[in-house]
């Protein structure tokens, strides 16, 4: 006959208080999680993502190629903070847009915005067909938080028709991206999308950008269409960032790039290269 004994009643009690101790240490824990004010490239592989967290205010500049951006979000955003109030589409590419297709999926977003470029592909038509709140952003445009001005600067338009697309401006929707610069905790920052040299040559021409920014997010992965020398000559960045993939299909960054960089003295002191 098999006998079973019921176990001390204290102990079992006393083993379910420890329990709840450490759940309620842990998640007090992550309620008193501060986020952090920062900018930072996020590592998704042979793409883009930019993250720039004011206290509970998220913006997200790009979502990278694929769901890696899942894996990143969270080692910056508050536990708790489900909701990115921005993402900012630079331009429709796969490698800018996919991510953000699995971030619809995972956090309320409180607004999309990007420049309305014509392109056709099934991510730009999900992410536009979300049913998330959107909004076209052009040069003179600005994404205002709290003491942070995220000013757009490139591509401009004369006229725009709410609905409509705008063709590309050279057939390369490279420069068709949104170009941005901000100043926040002290830095101030060019963000250059994928845009190449034609567009860098208009911003220089035309006195677009300022000569001194701390850090650039160079054009279209460091490839060798963007970048020229007189460029960086003029924006003269303490630090270049390099948002690609290590051993890509595409070459990128171009060690004639990168070469340029050292010759001008830039502190290059960060590639954001992903495996
Ligand atoms: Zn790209």
């Amino acid at each position: 006959m098999k006998i079973t004994t019921l176990k001390n009643p204290k102990v079992l009690l006393g083993k379910f208080f420890g329990i709840l101790f450490w759940l309620l240490l842990f998640s007090l824990y992550f309620i008193n999680q501060k986020p952090q004010n920062l900018v930072v490239f996020l590592d998704v592989g042979q793409g883009d993502a930019t993250l720039i967290q004011n206290g509970n205010v998220q913006v997200l500049i790009d979502g990278g190629p694929d769901r890696s951006i899942l894996y990143e979000l969270p080692k910056y955003m508050p536990f708790f903070d489900r909701k990115i109030e921005y993402l900012v589409l630079t331009h429709p590419h796969e490698d800018h847009i996919k991510g953000f297709l699995y971030v619809l999926e995972n956090y309320e977003v409180g607004q999309i915005l990007y420049y309305p470029v014509c392109y056709e592909n099934n991510s730009y038509k999900s992410l536009l067909q979300s049913g998330v709140n959107i909004r076209e952003v052009f040069a003179g445009d600005s994404i205002s938080l709290e003491s942070l001005n995220i000013n757009i600067i490139w591509p401009r338009v004369e006229k725009y028709n709410k609905g409509e697309c705008i063709k590309p401006w050279n057939n390369n929707i490279n420069n068709d991206s949104l170009v941005m610069e901000f100043e926040f905790l002290e830095k101030k920052y060019l963000l250059m999308g994928d845009s190449e040299k034609e567009v860098e040559k208009i911003l220089l021409k035309e006195k677009i950008i300022s000569n001194k920014y701390h850090v650039l997010k160079a054009g279209h992965h460091c490839s060798k269409t963007s970048s020229s020398e007189t460029f960086l000559e003029f924006v003269s960045p303490t630090y270049v960032i390099c948002s690609a993939g290590i051993k890509n299909k595409f070459g990128h960054p171009s060690s004639e790039t990168l070469k340029t960089f050292d010759s001008l003295g830039s502190i290059l002191s960060e590639y954001v290269v992903h495996s």
